[in-house]
């Protein structure tokens, strides 16, 4: 047995065949992860949070953590995959990576879709000098039908 000093731990002990082995299952748990969350993302209209993608796998019967379905999709957004969704509230997840526009429930948190037809032109805006834009991002709020509802029937209980 060599002898190793204590501390850093040392990789120059593990053969390369090892380490090419331990490369090779960790890209491919990798893929294999990405290829899972991306399909349970994929053809989802309601901008998912990643607790609720997590919840989908985990009802399929797919052995995940939290931790690694936000991580991943974190990964997916910075890899442009997926867009990243912030407001206020956990972070949501858009499969749809064309450009497009959100309506944002205030109560309830929901992001959906606006059918309105995304304007290039806002992209020609000068901010001032040395300014360069890349990306416009326009979210409207207020209440969705079903959060709207149940404001009407509590307003009508509470008066
Ligand atoms: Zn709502
Ligand atoms: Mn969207």
């Amino acid at each position: 047995m060599q002898r190793r000093s204590l501390g850093q731990p040392r990789l120059d002990g593990i053969p390369q065949a090892v380490i090419m082995q331990m490369l090779i299952m960790n890209s491919l748990r990798w893929t294999r992860q990405r290829k899972l969350i991306l399909d349970a993302l994929r053809g989802r209209k309601d901008h998912p949070t990643a607790e609720q993608v997590y919840h989908d796998l985990r009802a399929k019967g797919t052995t995940v953590s939290l931790a690694t379905v936000y991580r991943t999709l974190r990964a997916l957004a910075r890899q442009g995959l997926v867009r990243e969704l912030h407001g206020e509230g956990p972070d949501r997840f858009d499969p749809d990576t064309s450009p497009h526009y959100h309506f944002r429930c205030t109560r309830c948190g929901h992001v959906f879709d606006v059918a309105v037809p995304y304007k290039d032109e806002l992209d020609q805006v000068v901010v001032g000098p040395g300014f360069v834009v890349s990306f416009h991002e326009i979210t409207w709020e207020g209440l969705c039908p079903s959060c709207r509802g149940r404001e009407g029937s509590q307003n009508d209980e509470g008066r």
